[in-house]
């Protein structure tokens, strides 16, 4: 397989058959990201011949008499017929609608047992897709986006070169709920800065309570020295919050959450993963999330911070 660099993918995407068809970000200027800085160049498209021969490789396993045997020799399940691909890199969804289709007829060709289609998305890039595209897309087998929201509040996301507002979040996430399109949501704790959480974290209910995100995922604010935001916060210009406060932050946003959707802390930057259904289970995370907001010590939540050499 073609892989490059850092593969990044979301924690609930950990059985769909990883391809390669993009590296790296178009817009590569969020102010607190590094994720992508481990290669040489901002962005680039995967070859079709080298999707095709990934293709060819994922068709091996998932009908290789060999693993079948080493299986049942193991007393091991049947290996599964691979379900869903997710395509890789930060946004692979802004490729043109016809190369999107050709993928999706590729992954069909080779791979016929994949159901669904996922991948990363900004908000710009369902922008650039007619209704008809979308539409399109969703029955060639695309559903199960993950886009990194990050905040409804304009003032932060504006402050951190995101390069769209929260109207537009609403506009385009509502494109998708017409098309057909699930989608999950990546929130950010902690992007609004020091004395701002809580007022980010309503700005940013309101915008989902506008939407059906299937889960709105809870990442927390993870700054390397390597981005443009430490930079800032060296000379003055942006605080940070403290640990707790980011805690408090979580706490609105779900406390101000009238939609039914899945609620989840699953990644490495979260020191305390969750994960829960809403409405069923706000108290029960309401719960958990004031204990480490009473009882938590920032010193110890600073460390892990601190000591978390990769997301
Ligand atoms: S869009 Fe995502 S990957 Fe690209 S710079 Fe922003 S946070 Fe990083």
């Amino acid at each position: 397989m073609h892989y490059t660099g850092t593969i990044w993918r979301p924690p609930y995407e950990a059985s769909s058959l990883l391809l390669e068809v993009t590296t790296g970000c178009t817009h590569h200027k969020c102010k607190f990201c590094t994720l992508y800085d481990d290669l040489p160049y901002k962005f680039r498209m995967s070859p079709l011949n080298d999707i095709e021969s990934d293709l060819q490789e994922a068709q091996l396993w998932s009908t290789n008499p060999i693993a079948m045997l080493t299986a049942r020799l193991q007393g091991l399940s049947r290996p599964e017929r691979i379900q869903r691909a997710f395509l890789t890199g930060a946004n692979p969804f802004v490729l043109k609608y016809e190369r999107l289709l050709t993928i999706a007829g590729l992954i069909q060709q080779y791979v016929p047992s994949v159901k669904t289609i996922g991948c990363f998305a900004r908000i710009t890039d369902i922008a650039l897709k007619s209704d008809e595209a979308l539409a399109s897309l969703r029955q060639a087998g695309y559903d199960g986006l993950t886009i990194g929201i990050e905040t409804g509040d304009d003032e932060a996301l504006q402050l951190m070169n995101k390069g769209y507002a929260a109207a537009d979040i609403v506009k385009q996430c509502q494109r998708l709920d017409r098309a057909g399109i699930h989608y999950s949501l990546f929130y950010l704790a902690g992007i609004s800065g020091a004395g701002r959480g809580e007022a980010g974290a309503k700005a940013t209910a309101d915008v989902c309570n506008q939407l059906h995100p299937t889960r709105i995922g809870v990442n927390m604010l993870t700054i390397y020295p390597e981005s443009a935001l430490y930079q800032e916060i060296q000379r003055g210009i942006w605080k940070e919050e403290s640990e707790i406060e980011k805690y408090q932050e979580i706490r609105t946003l779900l406390e101000n959450l009238k939609i039914r959707t899945q609620f989840a802390a699953l990644g490495a930057s979260n020191a305390f993963p969750f994960q829960g259904s809403l409405p069923e289970d706000k108290e029960t995370l309401n719960t958990a999330l004031t204990k480490i907001i009473e009882t938590g010590k920032e010193h110890d939540l600073r460390e892990y911070r601190i000591h978390l050499r990769h997301l």
